[in-house]
């Protein structure tokens, strides 16, 4: 007997069966390939192998990164369990979430420096949201702290800037941690998607709510991020490899004021990171610090092997100013709060050269 290398591409929607009998049979066993918005192989192929990653019982790929963070606080807020905390410096897509929808619990805001202090003085059945590592600045929670000072708590992580190659946040104590796979899971910048691992109930009630809003993953998508996965510990090494080496160049260039990536000693979360993230890699995301905005606009327009896009994670390098994209829904005091500063600037290495995309960058600073 042979088997193919690769899952197979299953696009069927529908799943037939012998006899009246035994569909209804399949039914009674809460068998779910049984219609692609319930479960599909090669859905299930790419979950598989998510959720050994993660360690977790299993793992639902959804639509896209933002459907799997509201199935996981849904999830997380069934049977009365609340209020939901969620850390100020999550995805702009996450902050989005929270004010558009009417939530049934209240939800509070906190900040990574006051994470642990503000778990300790939440009731039992708070649900806690948070991300690992956080854009632009790169910051690392103490998550291990988090699940001490709030053991009662369900904890939920986006851990999409470190990916599963990284970190596995359900060691360190969460309860279920979500990616959007259209970052470094996926890897090459075409493909859209989002991942949810998590054990027992909490996976249960998240299969349910999958099916019952719908954004499955479409079988073509789940094979394209399957194929991503084969590379991604390579991918993840190499990027955070050249994050580094950029981030020591530029921590010494004359016209940069500041560079935040947790691989520099000067980083307030470097120790964490140097412990919490598989051989002291801390991703491929870094961002620095020029004069002004126009020292930043001009340094944007000069790169030629960055190319100017929002996202991370794939193959390709990108550069973005978080003052005007990411961040431009805060005002200039909010920002500064956040510690985006008007001549930041992020950048997302991809798996080019790392000293060309040096060369480049010294080139475009000047
Ligand atoms: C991109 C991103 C998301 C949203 O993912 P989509 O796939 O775009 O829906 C969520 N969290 C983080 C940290 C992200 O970078």
């Amino acid at each position: 007997m042979s088997r193919p290398v690769v899952p197979p591409l299953v696009l069927s929607s529908t799943f037939s069966f012998d006899s009246a009998g035994d569909m209804a049979a399949a039914v009674q066993s809460k068998d779910r390939m049984l219609y692609t918005r319930w479960s599909n192989p090669t859905v299930e192929a790419l979950e598989a192998d998510v959720a050994e990653r993660e360690g977790a019982e299993g793992c639902l790929a959804t639509s896209s990164g933002v459907s799997a963070i509201h199935i996981a606080m849904l999830a997380a807020l069934a049977d009365g369990a609340g209020p939901l905390a969620v850390q100020n410096e999550v995805y702009g897509g996450t902050h989005e979430l929270l004010t558009t929808l009417r939530w049934p619990v209240d939800v509070i805001r906190f900040g990574l420096n006051e994470a642990v202090d503000v778990a300790r003085s939440l009731p039992a059945g708070a649900v806690i949201f948070c991300e690992l590592p956080t854009n632009p600045l790169v910051r690392v929670l103490d998550l291990q702290g988090l699940r001490r000072a709030a053991p009662g708590a369900t904890i939920l992580v986006d851990a999409t800037f470190a990916s599963p190659s990284l970190v596995q946040p359900m060691a360190l104590g969460a309860d279920a941690v979500v990616h959007s796979a259209t970052k470094y899971l996926g890897g090459h910048h075409d493909v859209v998607g989002g991942v949810l691992s998590a054990n027992g109930d909490l996976l249960q009630r998240a299969w349910h709510l999958r099916k019952v809003l719908g954004p499955t993953l479409d079988p073509s998508a789940a094979y394209r991020l399957w194929r991503g996965l084969r590379t991604l510990d390579l991918r993840v090494t190499q990027q955070s490899r050249s994050a580094a080496l950029l981030a020591s160049r530029l921590a010494e260039h004359p016209s940069v004021v500041a560079v935040h990536h947790p691989s520099r000693p000067d980083h307030p979360d470097h120790a964490r990171a140097a412990a919490m993230f598989r051989d002291g890699l801390c991703g491929g995301v870094l961002s620095f610090e020029v004069a002004d905005a126009a020292a930043a606009a001009a340094v944007i327009d000069r790169v030629q092997r960055f190319e100017i896009a929002a996202s991370l994670g794939g193959v390709t390098s990108l550069i973005t100013w978080p003052a005007g994209v990411t961040h431009v829904q805060l005002n200039p005091a909010e920002r500064a709060e956040a510690g985006i500063s008007d001549g930041l600037l992020r950048l997302a290495v991809g798996v080019e050269d790392a000293e060309g995309l040096w060369a480049d960058l010294a080139g475009a600073l000047g």
